[in-house]
């Protein structure tokens, strides 16, 4: 038998698509806070207070509005849940991230049948995938399309995909769902405390989900946003669903919502929340919303801009038009060794990423990196990184322009 030494992992500037650096505000929340079991008054009293700050943070007035403990792909689950075997479904897809939901409701859609005969990869008849190019957006005009031939129950679409850094088409996918009578389901995990919206202004849209890691910043890992119309809730109730863990109305009676829809009822246990996750999880609610939503949608923006415009004086091409991300060609010189580069960043501990599918190409993220000095800093690691392989450009006019762009 083996008993390691303490594990020890570094620090790392975490300058990928997410997860991006926890405020230290967060982790202290996580490690200040008492051993207390999930049913003690203050750790119920905060799952109640984040649940409001969460339907600030998400812009609604859905009562089922709470987190899923655990990654991204929890609160997708848990949104997705509804979609039952034989369900009509189109999803959209457009990169890595779109791509796996598709999976997942592939996987909820699909007949006993379907399952064994491609038990990881079902193809089921009644879901459509709608594949758009990596690099270009899902616009309303394909989503219109799709759903006026097909006439699914449901819709799926990724809001921000991240894989290839691009904004999909809200507007028009949830005008399409009001049209066609679909149900909207929408993956924010990457655009939620990112961006500035309302789910409310989007009324085709019944289900949300996003994750703790990216623009909410609350990896110690806590919880996923969730947030479901009474139409949405009303289906789960009528047709059931084939989970425990992450079933909508069940989930949510830890959080003051009784199976019958009442806001604000005691909490019923439903599994066994951390007292540190849920400290942690409401302090980056209280950071979010402070910074308020608006100010923190355009000093992402800000610094977005200052970052491309470095890497575009690189000989970059960039593709992407999220906020929190710039996805980027290499220079042609550089072209096919956008891997290599990559790995050489991440080894000095300048975590940025490739693409995890085709093509490849480079991603670098500013999550939580909202000052000159970050910037500064990703602008000048990932400059030294590309004049080691041989790229050509004059560094100190970069980092002049980059400090000409914060003075204004
Ligand atoms: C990151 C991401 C996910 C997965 O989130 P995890 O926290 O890794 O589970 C899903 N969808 C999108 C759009 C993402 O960006």
């Amino acid at each position: 038998m083996t008993i390691y030494p303490p594990l020890e992992i570094p620090q790392t500037l975490a300058a990928g698509p997410g997860p991006g650096n926890t405020d230290p505000r967060v982790l202290e929340r996580f490690c200040k806070t008492g051993v207390a079991d999930h049913m003690q008054k203050d750790v119920l009293r905060g799952m109640v207070e984040a649940k409001e700050m969460l339907r600030a943070a998400f812009g609604t007035k859905n009562t089922y509005t709470f987190g899923v403990g655990g990654t991204g792909w929890s609160g997708l689950d848990c949104a997705f849940s509804p979609i039952l075997p034989g369900d009509k479904v189109v999803a959209f897809v457009n990169g890595t991230f779109s791509g796996i939901d598709g999976l997942n409701v592939r996987m909820k859609a699909a007949t006993r049948e379907e399952l064994a005969a491609n038990p990881l990869d079902p193809k089921p008849a009644s879901v459509t995938i709608i594949d758009v190019p990596h690099g270009q957006s899902v616009t309303g005009e394909v989503v219109e399309k799709a759903l006026a031939e097909h006439k699914p129950m449901w819709a799926v679409m990724a809001h921000w995909e991240t894989g290839s850094g691009r904004i999909n088409d809200l507007q028009g996918f949830n005008d399409a769902c009001v049209k066609h009578g679909a149900v909207g389901i929408i993956d924010a995990v990457s655009s939620l405390g990112v961006s500035d919206f309302d789910i409310d202004d989007y009324p085709g849209v019944k289900i949300w989900a996003s994750c703790p890691q990216k623009g909410v910043l609350s990896l110690p890992l806590t919880y996923a946003p969730v947030s479901f119309t009474d139409e949405a809730i009303d289906m789960v109730a009528k047709r059931g669903c084939y989970t425990y863990v992450h079933h909508p109305i069940l989930e949510a009676r830890h959080w003051g919502i009784s199976v019958d829809g009442k806001d604000g009822s005691p909490a019923g246990y439903h599994r066994t929340h951390s007292a540190y996750a849920v400290a942690a999880f409401h302090e980056a609610l209280r950071i979010l919303l402070t910074h308020g939503r608006a100010q923190k949608a355009a000093d992402y923006a800000f610094h977005e801009k200052a970052l491309r415009q470095a890497v575009e004086a690189m000989g970059c091409e960039v593709t992407s038009n999220m906020t929190s991300l710039v996805v980027c060609n290499l220079p042609g010189k550089l072209a096919g060794k956008e891997k290599e580069l990559v790995v050489g960043c991440r080894e000095e501990n300048f975590c940025i990423w490739p693409t995890l599918s085709e093509p490849v190409q480079v991603r670098i993220g500013i999550l939580n990196q909202l000052n000159e000095k970050a910037i500064t800093d990703i602008v000048s690691r990932f400059a030294d990184a590309m004049l080691k392989m041989g790229a050509d450009f004059n560094k100190d006019k970069i980092l002049k322009d980059l400090k000409a762009y914060f003075a204004g």
